[in-house]
């Protein structure tokens, strides 16, 4: 691996050149510009957890491809036990952290990618799948990481890809030379895409004929030529001003990913980069792959994170007086059971994994939707309980700069202390932190990360095979399985 560590993430990252814009303004550092510094530390995690002989096991694997040790997170699944690696470092990530720490996605990219390029391959006697492990041999040599690009703007959503108004809804070829493809369009909520080395861009639905344009995959340095990106704002982000440590909630990692716009505009993709153009039979199930394997990580590093948040609540109910209490006891309870319950889905899904024909495994992906679609209603009630056990102090607080003035920091001080002993900063940190992991970026992301919950239900339902339930409780009732001739009228 050439990255070796963390602060080699960050020099790696200066060394490139990406077309970035926050506020209106350019950004020439994103190691050093406040908002985005937060996000660079919490994916540079996944490079400094490598480096440390403690967590190797989890941290790396070994290249199928050539041997060599690699990040987890360039890795393809070679059987269950790495599917359930990957969900134990994803938790561990989110313990340090406290936030996303972005690298998953281009992780779940490549999986999807690697094992539909096989079946591609298999059909039409392509060389996608060749072209694929040439691009990741790179990718886990270098320990580059990869923003796994699947949202499109979508425009008219009643409207398929090739039925826009405006044809960039969707990434799109718009020109087919003897030496590679000319891209047109934008992916959006790039998580990590301003932090990353490349883009590695995929389909965001299933293709109808029609849309064989759009049916695309392929591979791009985060600053060829014709690729812009827009940082979103988040809730509180002028927290992120280097003065604001303590305002900030985490003073050294953002509350959440840290997502893009990308645009592609007429940007050249050689025929190398290029791992699907037109195959639309393929699309729908590189979409679901990918999917499949975002929302099984969810139950993980939400619970990494929560677990820090149940770790705040606690120490607060200490530094207030209140730990002994019996419904203080309850609700950490009641946080822990929901937490560790979507935990065992991410679990439950990686255990229960299958390989494809191209030896890459999957996750079980009833289990897997099953798990996000938990994620979206339990994060939420975590998140009531720590806001009700923190109490109402959390939305009232005086600023840092209150607590540190000559004229009022003493009342401050005096009127936010608690136990005797515990210096009252611990009680107004502690109610920070729980403000920004309780509020608005972090539980909106939660709820849409990895697709919105009716694209869970739709999952769902389509795989919970209702016809062979039906046959269980007709052979329980003894009543015969053999279709009946329907009558005519
Ligand atoms: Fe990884 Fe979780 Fe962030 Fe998705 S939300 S990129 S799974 S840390
Ligand atoms: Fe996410």
């Amino acid at each position: 691996m050439k990255i070796q560590n963390g602060a080699q993430y960050m020099e790696s990252l200066r060394k490139l050149h990406p077309r970035i814009f926050y506020k209106g303004e350019r950004i020439k550092d994103v190691t050093r510009h406040p908002a985005t510094a937060p996000h660079v530390r919490a994916a540079a995690m996944t490079y400094a957890l490598a480096s440390k002989k403690k967590y190797q096991d989890l941290a790396t694997a070994v290249s199928h491809l050539t041997g060599h040790t690699i990040s987890r997170f360039t890795h393809v699944h070679q059987n269950m036990e790495d599917l359930i690696k990957k969900i134990k470092l994803l938790r561990l990530l989110g313990q340090k952290t406290g936030t996303c720490f972005q690298r998953c996605v281009g992780h779940d990219g490549i999986n999807a990618t690697y094992s539909v390029a096989y079946e591609i391959d298999q059909k039409y006697g392509t060389d996608y799948f060749e072209r694929f492990k040439k691009w990741l041999i790179y990718i886990q040599d270098e320990n580059l990481m990869v923003v796994g690009a699947m949202t499109d703007p979508k425009g008219d959503r009643s409207k398929s890809p090739a039925e826009q108004v405006d044809p960039d809804q969707y990434v799109h070829i718009v020109e087919r030379r003897e030496d590679g493809v000319v891209i047109r369009g934008a992916k959006i909520h790039m998580t990590g895409g301003v932090n990353s080395h490349e883009i590695l861009l995929m389909p965001t639905t299933a293709m109808d004929e029609k849309s064989r344009d759009y049916a695309l995959v392929c591979a791009v340095p985060v600053d060829a030529p014709g690729v812009t990106m827009i940082f979103g704002r988040q809730a509180s982000d002028e927290r992120r001003d280097r003065k604001e440590r303590i305002d900030v909630g985490k003073p050294k990692f953002g509350a959440v990913g840290g997502e893009a716009v990308i645009a592609f505009e007429d940007v050249f993709v050689p025929k190398e980069r290029v791992f699907m153009d037109g195959e639309t039979e393929f699309a729908g199930s590189l979409v679901y792959r990918f999917a499949a394997h975002h929302r099984a990580n969810y139950g993980a590093c939400k619970t990494g994170l929560i677990d820090v948040l149940i770790g705040a609540v606690g120490y607060l109910a200490q530094v207030q007086g209140t730990s002994k209490g019996s419904h203080v006891r309850e609700k950490i309870t009641e946080m822990s059971h929901l937490s560790e319950t979507l935990y065992s889905s991410s679990i439950a899904c990686s255990a229960e994994g299958w390989p494809t024909p191209s030896g890459a495994y999957m996750v079980d992906t009833m289990l897997a939707n099953v798990c996000k679609q938990n994620v979206t209603r339990f994060h939420f009630e975590i998140a009531r309980l720590a806001v009700d056990l923190a109490g109402g102090f959390i939305a009232t607080l005086p600023s840092q700069y209150d607590l540190k003035s000559e004229d009022v920091g003493h009342l401050v001080r005096k009127y936010f202390s608690g136990v005797a002993g515990i210096p009252p900063e611990e009680r107004i940190k502690l109610a920070r932190l729980i403000e920004t992991m309780t509020g608005g970026t972090t539980l909106v992301e939660s709820m849409h990360g990895a697709g919105s919950p009716q694209a869970q239900r739709i999952m769902i339902y389509r795989e919970s095979n209702i016809e062979k339930k039906m046959k269980l409780a007709k052979a329980l009732l003894g009543i015969p399985q053999k279709k009946r001739a329907s009558k005519k009228n």
